[in-house]
């Protein structure tokens, strides 16, 4: 029997908003324990919530780029459960009318074709604390300071068939809520985190199998171990003739396996009920037009404008949009007079290579575009050979140096002087007479040998086209 590997995603973001979502304590990560909260934050009797601006705003903006229906008339409920990060021991959330519903992702994926994943609902609520347990002492501390900080949480249909499509589905996500300005999407610092409920089923089949839901996954490595871990320990069950209980399975990143937590439970366990601390969210049509307008730029216009303004091949108008940064990057480049496919072809290649060989993410480099356009002007005026400029773009990379002091420092400048180049020729060609009989009996790879003779004469700074040509002028004259 071939088995179908059913997926839906239930996604927590946190919202970058300065304060928090119902008190004005700062929401910045990290922290001495216990300094970021407040008695709203903290849930002590007789305090009252109010819904930062900031949030709502966030939160509808997050639904337009969803493409959501945006819930003209909203509310907060309350989710009760007794757990020691909840100090109130009730969340506020939103069950009955959440701010967004029935939107839809597309994206394409990395083995070609694309998908669409339909969205559940998207809705506002507030983070817990976290609990540090600390095994050599047999203690558990609470700190609060996340207590309070805004997230929405997006709900998808059971719409993906494989770890692949959840892989570009969350960085279709990341990079939207990024264009928005609206979460940093930091996954390892818990800034973006998603639960994986999964089941399978014979391939052909309409109905849904029995799920389970994973929680804990905090990486796309986690996510994609425990998907392949999940489908095969539910196919064997099945199998062998076992039910798959439904239930919250937490995945150990250690063990690689996934371990029963609880049994699931339902909204009733819950005992929602709407939150009567705050009032219903109206939102006018003249509100809604202005957060409209406010709407940046988002990766696929940027994609078709690349093609249309710059000529750029939609490969490379992909690689550039998937970040931010890195579009930014790219635009300030050409800003500043870059040919816009020589930045894109620097930012593709150097960039993203020198990025990842340093584990950085776009937005966290020093690299600045004027940098870059420095370096590409002078390959271009041809003060520098292509290969000295990437050995001065690896030198400057990581502290955004200055390119002409390193260039003037180390002596790199191109060698265009015609004099010194014939008489590097000459000397080659004179300890290479064996070379030079080989090419006329022709081995072509004598050219390439000679070549790199000169280019090495020369220290490798002469222009490699105007070398190529001297040697086979030369080598005619035999
Ligand atoms: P609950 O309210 O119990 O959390 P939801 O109906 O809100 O359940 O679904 C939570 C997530 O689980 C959604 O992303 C949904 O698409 C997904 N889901 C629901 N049923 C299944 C299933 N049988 N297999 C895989 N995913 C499912
Ligand atoms: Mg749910
Ligand atoms: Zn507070």
């Amino acid at each position: 029997m071939t088995w179908e590997t059913v997926i839906g995603l239930e996604t927590h973001v946190e919202l970058c908003t300065k304060t928090k979502i119902f008190c004005s304590c700062t929401t910045a990560f990290g922290g001495e324990a216990n300094t970021h909260c407040c008695p709203v934050c903290t849930g002590m009797p007789g305090t009252l919530p109010v819904l930062n601006e900031k949030v709502l705003e966030f939160a509808v903006k997050a639904g337009l780029a969803l493409n959501c229906a945006i819930t003209p008339y909203s509310k907060f409920d309350r989710k009760n459960y007794f757990y020691p990060d909840l100090p109130k021991a009730y969340q506020i959330s939103q069950l009955y009318l959440p701010i967004a519903r029935d939107g839809e992702v597309s994206f394409s994926l990395s083995g070609g074709g694309h998908k669409t994943i339909r969205i559940h609902e998207l809705h506002m609520e507030e983070d817990a604390g976290k609990l540090i347990h600390d095994p050599w002492l047999d203690q558990t501390k609470c700190d609060y300071n996340r207590c309070g900080v805004p997230l929405i949480e997006i709900v998808t249909e059971p719409d993906f068939r494989s770890a692949e499509e959840v892989i570009a589905y969350l960085e279709k996500l990341r990079s939207t809520l990024q264009y928005l300005g609206v979460s940093d999407c930091k996954m390892q610092e818990g800034s973006l985190r998603c639960d994986v409920n999964l089941s399978v089923r014979p391939a052909g089949s309409q109905a849904l199998g029995i799920r389970t839901e994973m929680k804990n996954l905090n990486s796309f490595k986690a996510i994609t171990k425990a998907i392949a871990y999940e489908a095969r320990r539910q196919i064997e069950l099945i199998e062998e003739g076992k039910p798959v209980v439904q239930e919250t399975r937490r995945w150990d990143d250690n063990k690689d396996a996934t371990f029963a937590m609880r049994s699931k439970e339902n909204a009733q366990d819950y005992r929602y009920f709407p939150e009567p601390d705050i009032p219903p969210i109206e939102l006018s049509s003249t509100y809604l037009a202005g957060l409209f307008k406010q709407m940046p730029e988002m990766a696929e216009a940027k994609q078709d404008r690349y093609q249309a303004q710059y000529g750029l091949p939609l490969y490379d108008a992909q690689m550039i949009t998937g970040q931010k940064a890195l579009a930014d990057f790219f635009e300030e480049c050409v800003r500043l007079g870059t040919e816009p496919k020589q930045a894109a072809n620097w930012i593709m290649g150097e960039v993203m290579g020198a990025l990842s060989e340093a584990g950085l993410e776009a937005r966290d480099m020093k690299l600045s575009p004027a940098t870059l356009a420095r370096l590409i002007a002078l390959v271009r005026e041809g003060k520098l050979n292509r290969n000295t400029a990437v050995k001065v773009f690896f030198a400057v990379f990581a502290d955004d140096g200055d390119v002409d002091e390193y260039v003037k420092a180390h002596g790199l400048e191109q060698v265009n002087d015609p004099r010194a180049l014939a008489a590097a020729v000459e000397k080659v060609f004179k300890a290479n007479a064996q070379s030079i009989a080989d090419f006329q009996a022709g081995k072509e790879k004598a050219l390439g040998f000679l070549v790199g003779q000169v280019m090495r004469e020369l220290r490798g700074k002469a222009d490699p086209k105007a070398v190529n040509a001297a040697v086979l002028e030369k080598l005619k004259s035999f």
